[in-house]
């Protein structure tokens, strides 16, 4: 190797250990049209813009929360799976890429509780609480809603909560969300 190509060596791998690797669990949702496909297009896209996906939950099938009460409509029931990300992006815009890919995959915003064929959420990021406008962390709703806690619950059951300070696992033997999650058997 000569000098310089050492030099960029040396560069290369001091930019690579000082790189802050962050670990984030999203939830991915879907609840129109080929929802299986949907889930596994997102998976890809993210694992080529956002980092490596450390493990992932099963699919689950999950009714549609929110939408008979406060829409009085009937939505679609929702695929949901849960995964562990290592990035190297900060929160911010971690956000900004995924909502890029929601928008990537049609996702439109036209009403509060429309069927979507794509949603992500950042349930945590590292143990950090965040409350900009644009992002709250840990989600405001998963320790309400079975949905997020079952899958969440596969994958990482001893991790505790930053705010309320119990694991998934207590969390979700106490959440009195009576919606059916089902896991999808194949
Ligand atoms: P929705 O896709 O309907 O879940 O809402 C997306 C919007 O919620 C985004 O534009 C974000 O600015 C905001 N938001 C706030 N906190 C979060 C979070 N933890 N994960 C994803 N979106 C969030």
């Amino acid at each position: 190797m000569n000098a310089g190509k050492e030099l960029i060596f040396i560069i290369n791998v001091t930019y690579f250990c000082r790189v802050k690797h962050s670990q984030a669990f999203l939830l991915l949702g879907s609840n129109i049209g080929d929802r299986e496909k949907f889930l596994s297009e997102a998976i890809s896209l993210i694992e080529k813009k956002l980092g490596t996906i450390v493990s992932k939950s099963s699919l689950y099938n999950t009714k549609a929360w929110g939408a008979r009460s406060e829409r009085r409509s009937i939505q679609s029931d929702f695929l949901n799976q849960a995964i562990c990300l290592k990035t190297s992006l900060p929160s911010e815009k971690l956000l900004k890429e995924i909502l890029l890919i929601e928008t990537k995959m049609g996702r439109t915003r036209k009403k509060k509780w429309e069927s979507r064929t794509i949603d992500i959420d950042i349930l945590f990021f590292n143990t950090e609480i965040i409350n900009t406008p644009e992002l709250t962390v840990p989600h405001p709703f998963l320790h309400k809603r079975r949905f997020a806690l079952v899958p969440l619950n596969e994958i990482c059951g001893g991790f505790v909560h930053p705010q309320l300070r119990k694991t998934i696992k207590i969390l979700l033997k106490e959440c009195d969300d009576k919606l059916d999650v089902s896991m999808v058997i194949k």
